[in-house]
């Protein structure tokens, strides 16, 4: 077995299976992420079995049609061959991309691994490759085929993996908001040159928004730099505009120093936000009622559990959550900063981790030396990118073998023009990744 065989074997899918056939002790928050996501593909409105199961999918949200048969019944060995023989007609022409939160058994086939800002890069950094086969999330996707030349492909396999956080900023809304501020506070500087407000995006957000902060003078954010970027935007505006993680934005401006008063709740559903002009005028930073279900997940009380029954472990969670519960943590920060505090750890510690379980339990086979566990003992992983199977892999490369491109992400142009400003600042701005409390 070689090493990703063998954190393969020890996978989130694999403890599913043995949780729902009585094999593993332990919880799951939906039996049936143990079938094949094609099950959930036709005809079963909303994201899925996993953390998004209960949230709202957009109506017109990209759908995935029927996988065929073949891929649908084939043994995960036959799977196997077919993406093994896949790669290895395409060669270079191909690259697979697998983010940190994918399942192990399509993380083994990835020539990249790693957060969504990584992987684009790095496809950007291939420009043999015709086609870039992204196991993410559409907004990924999205970012990819932004940063990529023209006539490189990127594919999803699985049209049907969105992000139920990036959906809860739609650009209609933020629009809407925007006019509503702009009514608010003009659209003049003040006499220090700051304008009234600055559009903050987090990367998880379509491309759309990206676009929308790119031709209003903001900026996109990655977790790892958004301290370095809402610097950025207080010295060009009074104040921000931050979408679509309400948790990522007060977090971060928290640390920053920016008291909570300063930072109200826009609610989309409500009358101008559901804000008063008190509010409105005192804020510094204008949250977005948005969240991701996985990192909501996290709380104070599974914190104190997790102190009790391993004196000493180190807590650390993704910025994503809850303000109370990175409060608690030791520290916080990015994917990349939870992974380097792993690796820098002595041997013999112990980690309890704030977020996507994939990820956990990936660390976990990889850092032996260390007992490392999730802080949720309920295996609830990311709907979304669950919905991405090797089954989808193997179809997507099997096609561009057959010289036909299925499930193309393309961004217009006039879009990925203005995204691409947006991330542009961001990459000039200074990188920021030691964000820990
Ligand atoms: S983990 Fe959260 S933010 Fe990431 S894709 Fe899933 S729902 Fe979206």
């Amino acid at each position: 077995m070689t090493l990703l065989e063998e954190r393969a074997a020890a996978s989130v899918a694999r403890t599913i299976a043995g949780i729902t056939n009585g094999a593993v002790e332990g919880e799951t928050c939906a039996p049936e992420l143990a079938e094949g996501p094609w099950a959930f593909d036709l005809g079963m409105p909303g994201y899925g079995p996993g953390a998004s199961q209960d949230d709202v999918l957009p109506a017109g949200s990209p759908a995935q049609g029927e996988l065929p048969e073949r891929y649908r019944t084939a043994s995960p060995e036959e799977i196997s061959s077919m993406i093994a023989a896949a790669k290895a007609t395409l060669g270079s022409r191909v690259a697979v991309m697998g983010h940190f939160y994918q399942r192990d058994e399509v993380v083994q086939y990835a020539d990249f691994v790693g957060d969504s800002f990584q992987l684009a890069r790095a496809a950007r950094e291939l420009p043999d490759a015709e086609a870039i086969v992204f196991c993410g999330v559409h907004f990924m996707a999205e970012t990819a085929d932004i940063l990529t030349q023209p006539d490189q492909a990127v594919i999803l396999p699985n049209l049907a993996a969105g992000c139920s956080m990036a959906d809860m900023a739609d650009i209609d809304s933020v629009e809407a908001c925007w006019a509503e501020l702009e009514a608010r506070f003009g659209t003049e500087p003040d006499e220090s040159g700051r304008v009234p407000v600055i559009p903050v995006t987090y990367m998880n957000s379509s491309a759309a928004l990206k676009a929308f902060c790119g031709e209003h003078g903001g900026i996109v954010c990655t977790s790892s730099n958004a301290a370095t970027v809402l610097e950025w935007a207080f010295e060009r505006g009074q104040r921000v505009l931050f979408f679509p993680d309400q948790h990522l934005g007060r977090n971060t401006a928290k640390a920053m120093g920016v008291p909570l008063s300063a930072m109200p709740l826009w609610n989309p559903a409500g009358v101008r936000g559901g804000l008063t002009d008190e509010q409105l005028d005192d804020s510094r930073v204008i949250l977005w009622n948005g969240f991701c279900s996985v990192h909501k997940r996290f709380s104070v009380a599974q914190i104190e559990a997790a102190r009790a029954s391993h004196p000493g472990v180190r807590v650390i969670v993704h910025p994503e959550c809850p303000m109370d519960v990175v409060d608690a943590a030791d520290g916080y920060g990015s994917t990349d900063y939870i992974v380097k505090a792993i690796a820098a750890a002595p041997a013999g510690s112990a980690f309890a981790i704030g977020t996507e379980i994939n990820l956990v339990q990936r660390l976990a086979a990889e850092y032996p030396q260390h007992e490392i566990f999730c802080l949720d003992s309920m295996v609830c992983p990311c709907s979304t990118m669950y919905r991405i199977h090797p089954s989808y892999v193997a179809w997507v490369l099997e096609e561009l073998v057959a010289g036909r491109t299925v499930n193309q992400i393309s961004v217009s142009e006039r879009v990925a023009e203005g995204a691409k400003v947006a991330l542009e600042r961001m990459l000039a701005a200074r990188p920021d990744t030691t964000m820990a409390a």
